[in-house]
C-alpha cells in the first residue's frame, strides 16, 4: 500500500468503496488524513467500517470542512447525469480527484507509464510489465488492471509504474504527468458515460495533458481518430511522438508487417522480432499491442535487443483469446473481455469455421464493422439482452440461433461444431457486449464458459485452471 501523506490531518471524503475506493480510503488513513467515506451499497460500507474507515452519508451530512472528494471511477461524473454526491461536491466547492491522481502526487519521483485506448489496454499493460521485468527493471503494474493504484508498492526514482487507464480514471486526474503515454486505438465505447464520442475522446486525451519535452507519446495510427491525434501531437511538437502500427510501416515509429516487428525509432529499419512465433499474441490486433508495448519499453530506456528478449515469456491474460481446451478436435476460446464490436471484429478475424457465441448488454447497436469477418462465422449463438437485436441485424447474413443463456449456447455450439466435421472448427465466446445483464462481470462470464467447457472434457490441451482471473479495479467493461 502507498500511504498518501499530502492530506495528513485534513478531512477528506471518499465516495465509492469498491476495490479502488477502499484502497484509497485506507491509503489516506495510513497517511494521516481524517477520512470519511460512503457507498450506496451496504455491504461495501460494512467492509470499509470493518477496516476502521469512518462512515458518513454525504447526502444528509454534507461536506462540512471537506476540500477534496476522492471518487471511484465507476461513479458517473458527468453522464448520463452526475451522481447526486458529485453535484453536491460541485455546489459545495469540493474538488474531485481519483486514486491515480493520489498515486501520482505521492510517488512523484517514479516514472509513470499510462496506457489507454478502446481495446488492448490490459494486454499492453501486462506485456510491457513482462518486458520490463525481463529486463530487470523495478516496476509496479496496476490501476484498471489488477491492483488498484494505491494498493501498489512505493517506488523511488529508479522505479516505473505501468498503469492501465480507463476513460473514467482519466476523467479524474488533475496534476498527474505520464512520462510515457500510450494511446492504442479509438472506437465507440462507454458513450453513455461521456455524453457521446467527443466526451469519450476528450477524457482519454487527458493522458497527454501536462506532458513536456522530456515525455513520450506512443500513438496507434491504425484508425482515423488516432491517426489524426498522432498528427496533431506531432504538429504541436511538445513531446516526442512515436507512431505505432500493426499493419504498415511508419517512419520514426514501431510497426508490424506480416508478423515481423520493426523498430524505426532511430530512423533505421531494424527487424526486431517475429511475432508469429508468440502463441499468446495471435492476430493483427495483438501485433498493434506488441508494437505499443515494445515502443513503451524503448521509451523507458530499454535497447531493441533487451525489449524483445522478454516477448517469448509472455503467457497472455485470461478472457482474451484464451484457448481453454481442445476437445474432440474442437478449440474452445474464451474472449469474454471483448465487450464491444471492435474487439469482437478483431477476434473473429483470427479464426475460420467459427461457432460464435455473442450477446449480453449491447453498447453499440451498429454491427456494420462485422461485415468483413462474418464469412468466417459458420453459426452464431446469441445470448442475453442483445440477442433479439443482434438476430435482426444478422438475419440472412449468417446462420443463427437465439440460445438465450450461455450454458445453452455452449452446448449448441459444441454440437454444431462436432457435426460440421471441420478440423479447424472453433467455439469462440466473443460477446461484443458487456456482461452485466446475466453476470457480475466479464470475468464471471469467462469463468462460466471455461467450466461449461470443462464439463465436456475428454481430452484437454489448454491451460484450463492454470490461469487466474485478473480483477479490474476501474469497473468499466
Ligand atoms: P482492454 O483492457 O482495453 O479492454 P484487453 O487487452 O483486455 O483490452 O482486450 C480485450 C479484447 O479486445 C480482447 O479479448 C480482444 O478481443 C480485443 N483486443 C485486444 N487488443 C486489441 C486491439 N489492439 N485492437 C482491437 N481489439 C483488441
Amino acid at each position: 500500500m502507498i500511504p498518501v501523506t499530502s492530506f495528513a490531518s485534513e478531512k477528506i471524503a471518499v465516495f465509492g468503496l469498491g476495490r479502488s475506493g477502499l484502497s484509497a480510503a485506507l491509503a489516506l488513513k495510513a497517511g494521516g488524513a481524517n477520512v470519511v467515506a460512503w457507498d450506496d451499497v451496504v455491504a461495501q460500507r460494512e467492509a470499509a467500517a470493518a477496516r476502521g474507515i469512518r462512515l458518513a452519508n454525504f447526502t444528509s451530512a454534507g461536506f462540512s470542512h471537506v476540500r477534496y472528494l476522492v471518487l471511484s471511477p465507476g461513479i458517473p461524473l458527468t453522464h448520463p447525469a452526475p451522481h447526486p454526491v458529485v453535484s453536491m461536491a460541485h455546489s459545495s466547492g469540493v474538488k474531485i480527484l481519483g486514486d491515480v491522481e493520489l498515486l501520482a502526487r505521492s510517488m512523484a519521483a517514479a516514472r509513470f507509464v499510462g496506457i489507454t485506448g478502446t481495446n488492448g489496454k490490459s494486454t499492453v499493460t501486462s506485456l510491457l510489465g513482462c518486458l520490463m521485468c525481463n529486463a530487470g527493471e523495478k516496476i509496479q503494474i496496476g490501476a484498471n488492471l489488477g491492483q488498484p493504484a494505491l494498493s501498489l508498492e512505493p517506488l523511488d526514482g529508479s522505479g516505473t509504474y505501468v498503469l492501465e487507464l480507463s476513460s473514467y480514471q482519466l476523467d479524474l486526474i488533475e496534476t498527474a504527468v505520464f512520462n510515457v503515454a500510450v494511446w492504442l486505438n479509438l472506437s465507440a465505447d462507454h458513450l453513455d458515460r461521456h455524453g457521446g464520442i467527443k466526451g469519450y475522446i476528450d477524457a482519454k486525451k487527458n493522458i497527454f495533458k501536462r506532458q513536456n519535452e522530456t515525455c513520450v507519446a506512443i500513438v496507434g495510427i491504425d484508425d482515423p481518430v488516432s491517426l489524426e491525434l498522432a498528427n496533431q501531437l506531432t504538429a504541436l511538437g511538445v513531446r516526442r511522438v512515436v507512431p505505432i502500427s500493426g499493419r504498415r510501416s511508419v517512419a520514426g515509429g514501431v510497426y508490424v508487417i506480416e508478423g515481423q516487428l520493426f523498430d524505426n525509432i532511430e530512423g533505421k529499419h531494424v527487424a526486431a522480432a517475429d511475432l508469429r512465433t508468440i502463441q499468446a499474441l495471435p492476430g493483427q490486433h495483438n501485433w498493434q499491442n506488441a508494437a505499443a508495448a515494445f515502443a513503451a519499453a524503448r521509451a523507458c530506456g530499454l535497447s531493441t535487443k533487451s525489449a524483445v528478449s522478454g516477448l517469448g515469456n509472455y503467457s497472455g491474460l485470461p478472457h482474451r483469446q484464451e484457448e481453454v481446451a481442445v476437445i474432440e478436435g474442437i478449440r474452445y476460446i474464451n474472449d469474454s473481455k471483448a465487450t464491444n464490436i471492435a474487439a469482437t471484429t478483431h477476434a473473429l478475424a483470427c479464426h475460420s469455421s467459427i461457432y460464435w457465441i455473442a450477446g449480453g448488454r449491447a453498447k453499440d447497436l451498429s454491427l456494420d464493422s462485422l461485415s468483413e469477418v462474418l464469412p468466417r462465422v459458420a453459426h452464431v449463438f446469441l445470448i442475453g439482452e442483445a440477442a433479439k437485436h443482434f438476430a435482426e441485424r444478422l438475419q440472412g447474413l449468417v446462420a443463427l440461433t437465439i440460445s438465450g443463456t450461455l450454458d445453452i449456447a455452449v452446448a449448441q455450439a459444441r454440437d454444431a461444431a462436432l457435426d460440421c466435421g471441420d478440423e479447424t472448427a472453433v467455439v469462440l465466446l466473443s460477446p461484443a457486449c458487456a456482461s452485466f445483464d446475466q453476470f457480475k462481470n466479464f470475468e464471471e462470464r469467462g469463468d462460466t464458459f471455461r467450466s461449461l467447457v470443462q464439463g465436456f472434457e475428454t481430452m484437454q490441451t489448454g491451460p484450463f485452471a492454470a490461469k487466474n482471473t485478473t480483477q479490474h479495479a476501474g469497473s468499466s467493461e
